[in-house]
């Protein structure tokens, strides 16, 4: 008892940044063990063919297993981890364990769909992005068209030619690049041409806002309509309500995702989804 009062005590004359910093520093300690010590685990959603419900593809999306504060979600470390350069790792560890569980899946005989991997701009910049990808491909003997890559919009605007150059071999490989949250930064859609992504993931606000009135509807009918002309395969994320859904249909997205199919799932829940015809028929 004597210990805790003095410690408490201690803690009440600390300055607050250093106590902040200091709890930054464990955080950070305890996300560099975690990436080598199997805390970190991938969910996956299904993303589905906005006409027919089919599954199209899978993103892998990273959670934490904190052995003290449980399921982290990744708005609470991924920060962190572009910030101190420990993304490296993670990123290289997150396309490792998604290219396994692929192979699970196959080796299960499973009707697999590509797995979507989100790639921070701290990653391409390090320029081996595309030789890790290679690698774990193909020590988990799978085709290149089974990993597709989402990269957030502001990660790719005004990158010098190393990440174009990134890109490239990505894509060389012939793994699809996809341009995440888009409309969320400095939506540029000149940068879209240069960049030659294969498809558009459109942010989730606005998809909720696609029900708003005409000038967000024609904000959106534009975005659609560019993206076509670059032959991009375009995809409306967060998709909530059976309302959203329609609308998505009369614009003629390819592809939705969002809670109203399906939320993230473990892999042995979403391994369940694989072979349904279709996501749709349990709202039906
Ligand atoms: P994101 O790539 O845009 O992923 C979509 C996020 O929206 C996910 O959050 C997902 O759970 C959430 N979401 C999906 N459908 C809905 C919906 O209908 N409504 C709402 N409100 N949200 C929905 P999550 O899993 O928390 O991930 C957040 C972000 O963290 C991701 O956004 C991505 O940028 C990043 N992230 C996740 N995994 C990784 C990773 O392995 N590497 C890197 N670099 N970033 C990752
Ligand atoms: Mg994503
Ligand atoms: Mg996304
Ligand atoms: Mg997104």
């Amino acid at each position: 008892a004597v210990k805790t009062a003095g410690k408490g005590t201690y803690r009440y004359f600390e300055p607050a940044l250093y106590q902040r910093r200091l709890a930054k520093l464990r955080r950070e300690a305890e996300l560099r063990h975690a990436i080598g010590h199997e805390q970190l685990v991938l969910h996956y959603q299904p993303r589905v063919n906005a006409a027919t419900g089919e599954m199209t593809s899978m993103e892998a999306l990273v959670r934490w297993l904190h052995p003290v504060h449980g399921l982290l979600s990744p708005g609470e470390f991924i920060p962190l981890a572009e910030e101190n350069g420990s993304i490296v790792a993670l990123g290289g560890q997150v396309i490792e364990m998604a290219c396994a569980r692929l192979a699970l899946w196959k080796k299960q005989g499973l009707a697999v769909v590509p797995v979507s991997v989100n790639v921070s701009a701290c990653q391409i910049c390090t320029g081996d992005v595309s030789r890790l990808l290679a690698a774990a491909l193909q020590r988990h003997g799978l085709d290149a068209g089974l990993i597709e890559v989402e990269i957030t919009e502001s990660a790719t605007m005004g990158e010098g030619s190393t990440a174009l150059a990134a890109l490239a071999d990505i894509q060389a490989l012939g793994i699809d690049l996809y341009v995440d949250d888009f409309g969320t930064g400095y939506s540029c859609l000149a940068e879209l041409k240069r960049l030659r992504m294969d498809g558009l993931k459109i942010d989730r606000a606005f998809t909720s806002r696609l029900l708003n009135g005409p000038d967000d509807r024609a904000l959106f009918t534009a975005i659609v309509s560019i993206a076509r002309t670059f032959g991009m395969r375009i995809v409306a994320e967060g998709v909530e309500t059976a309302e959203q859904l329609q609308a998505l249909q009369h614009y003629a997205c390819d592809e939705v995702q969002g809670y109203y199919i399906s939320r993230p799932l473990p892999a042995e829940q979403a391994g369940a989804l694989l072979g349904r015809k279709s996501l749709f028929v349990e709202h039906a």
